[in-house]
């Protein structure tokens, strides 16, 4: 079976060379594009051929849409993966690559665009019949407007970029003053970071639980789900470890989300792979929080637990395959766990760039996902992600244990990272016992 000779990766990182390694497997040969600050990145090296598109600042690469597009034709790539972050939620991008005939691996761009405002995001799936945090559905244009809506929906309350992403760009409220207070920088903040100011209020949920859906869809119709993955382990609204299963749920929430997810995919007419976000109350409630339209950080997980390529069945359905499943014949073995071993302060979370003069790594039992080797510089210009461990046990208590020899093994000199509070994350009686929320870390840390 033939899907693309050639295949563009608009990334960099661990995630260009996870890409690159699927697409080896599957005899497809990769092009990277990257910046003068990525010279000596492993990725550069690992692709086929290899094209510089600019200096370090991301609008002047990454970013870079004609650029990207520009190296595509040039080397006759005949599909971009985009990867996650830069590119891969941009529909001007992926309008760019169909206008120049080039397969963008995800979904449509109108989809991209629906679920890229968080806004819309909540219209659709309340069409869809899928439960949405309460809040207001619309922008929000000035700080009185915001007041008076806040006064309709109570506080505590999530002030929130409808175009947000990474954790950046909202801010709890607890009252009228903080609100006041933190309109204008919220909506400043926004701006520079999306390009798009637009803010919406929503409930704040209180010791809530992050738990997302992965799903598949084909261009035919045919939607499947990949179980949860739970994300309850954060800082600054981010990710910092993973898992699936997710301790939490009893097998009829489980089977109600799951079931939920796809009902929302299906609605939007969704095809390739995506993730439906969901926030949980103490009450067991759970509501709709935002649509990644794109392969997420967190993959692995699900790939340990089902056995799947995931960056295979976005270049299969990219190439308009059908589902090469249903959903019976998706199961999932034991356990699986990610943690993400940034380059910053295990404690204040503050990047900490700088060469990794020392990198020992663990050998066995553990899937490494890294972006730099022994010598790499992590530079300050882009996330400070090192690297993703992962390990697969038959239950959560022999995931975690594999988990705790692995960190164990880590040795990193010439920067500070955060395996420190990973391996007090992992050792933790609450984390254990699988009752954490996503304020976990702030206790962790007193
Ligand atoms: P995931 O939901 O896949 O775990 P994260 O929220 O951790 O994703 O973000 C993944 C990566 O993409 C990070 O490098 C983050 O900084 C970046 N990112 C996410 N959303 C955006 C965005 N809207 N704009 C720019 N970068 C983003
Ligand atoms: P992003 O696009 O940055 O990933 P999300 O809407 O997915 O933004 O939210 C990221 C994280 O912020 C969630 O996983 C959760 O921890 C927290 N969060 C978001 N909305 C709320 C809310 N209404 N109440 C409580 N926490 C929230
Ligand atoms: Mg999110």
């Amino acid at each position: 079976m033939s899907y693309f000779d050639k295949i563009l990766i608009a990334n960099r990182g661990e995630i260009a060379r996870r890409i690159i390694r699927t697409c080896k497997r599957l005899k497809i040969r990769t092009v990277a594009v990257y910046s003068e600050a990525d010279m000596d990145a492993p990725f550069v090296e690992e692709a086929d051929e290899a094209v510089c598109i600019g200096p370090a600042q991301v609008k002047k690469s990454y970013l870079d849409i004609e650029k990207v597009i520009q190296v595509a034709k040039e080397t006759e790539a005949n599909a971009i993966h985009p990867g996650y972050g830069f590119l891969s939620e941009n529909p001007r991008f992926v309008r760019r690559c169909e206008e120049e005939g080039i397969v963008f691996i995800g979904p449509d761009a109108r989809t991209i665009e629906l679920m890229g405002s968080k806004i819309e995001a909540r219209r659709q799936m309340q069409q869809a019949g899928v439960p949405v945090v309460p809040g207001w559905d619309g922008k929000i244009d000035s700080v009185t407007e915001a007041l008076s809506i806040a006064d309709q929906l109570g506080y505590p309350l999530m002030l929130k970029a409808s175009a947000g992403g990474g954790g950046i760009g909202m801010q709890v409220i607890h009252n009228p003053d903080e609100l006041q207070k933190a309109f204008a920088s919220t909506m400043q903040r926004a701006q520079s970071y999306f390009g798009d100011g637009t803010l919406f209020l929503e409930k704040w949920i209180s010791g809530p639980r992050h738990i997302e859906v992965q799903v598949a869809c084909d261009a035919y119709g045919h939607a499947v789900h990949l179980f949860e993955r739970e994300c309850s382990v954060q800082r600054r609204n981010q990710k910092v470890v993973e898992e699936s299963p997710s301790p939490f749920l009893d097998e009829e929430t489980r089977a109600k989300l799951l079931e939920t997810a796809l009902r929302g995919a299906r609605h939007i007419g969704y095809s390739n792979v995506g993730t439906m976000e969901f926030i949980f109350d103490e009450n067991r409630n759970f509501y709709f929080l935002e649509m990644n339209t794109r392969l997420q950080v967190e993959h692995p997980v699900t790939e340990e637990i089902t056995g799947l390529d995931l960056v295979e069945l976005q270049i299969r359905l990219a190439a308009k395959e059908k589902l090469p499943f249903q959903q019976e014949e998706i199961r999932k073995t034991g356990h699986a766990i990610e943690c993400r071993l940034y380059a910053e302060d295990p404690k204040t979370f503050f990047p900490s760039p700088g060469v990794l003069k020392r990198l020992a790594l663990p050998k066995e039992e553990v899937r490494l996902d890294f972006g730099v080797i022994e010598g790499s510089t992590v530079t300050p210009f882009y996330d400070p992600m090192i690297g993703k461990i992962i390990t697969h046990g038959r239950d959560r208590s022999d995931a975690i244990h594999k988990m705790e020899k692995a960190l164990e093994q880590i040795a990193v000199e010439g920067l500070t990272t955060n395996v420190s509070l990973l391996q007090k994350i992992v050792q933790d009686k609450d984390f254990r016992d699988g009752h954490y929320t996503t304020r976990f870390l702030e206790k962790l840390l007193v």
